[in-house]
């Protein structure tokens, strides 16, 4: 199913929770809806779960408008954030409850929810209660839930919240399983970037209410269109150099100027912690702080108002109070102007 939200907007009293979004939705797809606390994720989950009635704006699904359709006709499961089980039903009949409410027959009723436990591995598990299951086991139950009558698009609002880091790294995984099994049109609301890139096939990453970037993983970490966005991913943090643009040519603060047309301006250098490296010239700052993160060594430098990051190769060592020269090649800089906007060299 392709989803399509044609200038989609949600105005409670006096926030605008989101701002006219534009963006289609591939059939068959996990996309990752991302960004910071209160920027409208949610929202935009509960529009197309038919929750919330935008306030202006259409949501179509195979080009058919459903913006009217309360939840029960949109043909969609949902997995919220707190699993939402009966406590006082077995996990079989947690799973069987959607088709005993559409008075499907007992039988094959109980068959169906045994071929969704079968798919997300908990048919061992069909007699307990939910509090006698793990975190990872309930969450399980409700996907199986949320695909018992076999929907054509599947909703998650941010399914993993309450599991620990390593449990949150398996069900992931399972979650790209299951949907790559059934190829249903997923939408996953997180505000974990990892998670994000890591299982999704397009990300939708919002900031304000408004859409900053569709687009797939890898571009969002290497071809951020804007600021906003080269912040917001990766960790440790993109560095940022001041710059300005004077008649044509940017004098970067490695030593040589790259000549573009654009209007005179001061502008934002950025620059990924793994693509700065040690040189013999450059910008030269004092070592702050060394880190091991595992394989890889992330020295801080400069001072703590401005202060730079960058990865070392295994062979290199720096002391702190040491004076380092850095580099990065011209194909690894991207460039901002001060209200955000990318520029293209
Ligand atoms: P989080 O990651 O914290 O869950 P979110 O990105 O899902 O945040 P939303 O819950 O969609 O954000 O909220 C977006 C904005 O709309 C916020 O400013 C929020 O306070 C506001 N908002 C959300 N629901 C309502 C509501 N029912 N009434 C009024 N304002 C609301």
């Amino acid at each position: 199913m392709t989803i399509t939200l044609q200038n989609i907007s949600m105005k409670f009293s006096n926030t605008t929770a989101v701002n006219q979004l534009n963006v289609t939705i591939p059939k068959g797809e996990l996309v990752s809806i991302l960004g910071p606390s209160g920027c409208g994720k949610s929202t935009t989950l509960y529009m197309l779960a038919g929750l919330y009635e935008p306030t202006d704006g259409a949501i179509l699904f195979n080009g058919k408008d459903v913006t009217k359709l309360t939840p029960e006709k949109r043909g969609i499961g949902m997995v919220f954030q707190n699993y939402a089980l009966y406590p006082h039903m077995t996990v079989l009949q947690n799973i069987m409850f959607p088709l005993k409410m559409h008075k499907v027959k007992k039988t094959e009723a109980k068959a169906k929810a045994i071929e969704m436990a079968k798919l997300v591995e908990i048919d061992h598990l069909l007699d307990r209660k939910p509090s006698m299951l793990s975190g990872g086991q309930q969450q399980r139950v409700a996907i199986a839930r949320a695909l018992v009558r076999e929907p054509e698009i599947l909703l998650l609002d941010e399914p993993l919240s309450n599991l620990d880091a390593r449990l949150r790294l398996t069900m992931r995984e399972e979650i790209r399983r299951i949907q790559q099994a059934l190829k249903i049109t997923t939408v996953f609301v997180t505000h974990d970037q990892e998670e994000a890139l890591g299982i999704s096939d397009h990300v939708l990453l919002m900031n304000q209410g408004e859409l900053m970037q569709f687009d797939v993983p890898q571009n969002l970490y290497d071809e951020p269109n804007h600021q906003f966005v080269a912040s917001f991913i990766g960790s440790p943090p993109i560095n940022y150099f001041e710059g300005e643009i004077v008649s044509g040519v940017l004098k970067t603060p490695f030593g040589y100027d790259i000549s573009f047309e654009a209007p005179d301006q001061p502008v934002q250098i950025a620059v990924r912690p793994e693509n700065l490296y040690l040189s013999k010239s450059g910008l030269h700052r004092e070592v702050q702080h060394v880190e091991r993160i595992g394989k890889d060594t992330l020295a801080v430098i400069g001072t703590d108002e401005d202060k730079i990051r960058l990865f070392l190769q295994k062979e290199e060592h720096v002391e702190v109070g040491q004076v380092i020269h850095v580099q990065a090649n011209q194909a690894d800089i991207r460039i901002f102007q001060k209200s955000g906007e990318r520029i293209y060299v």
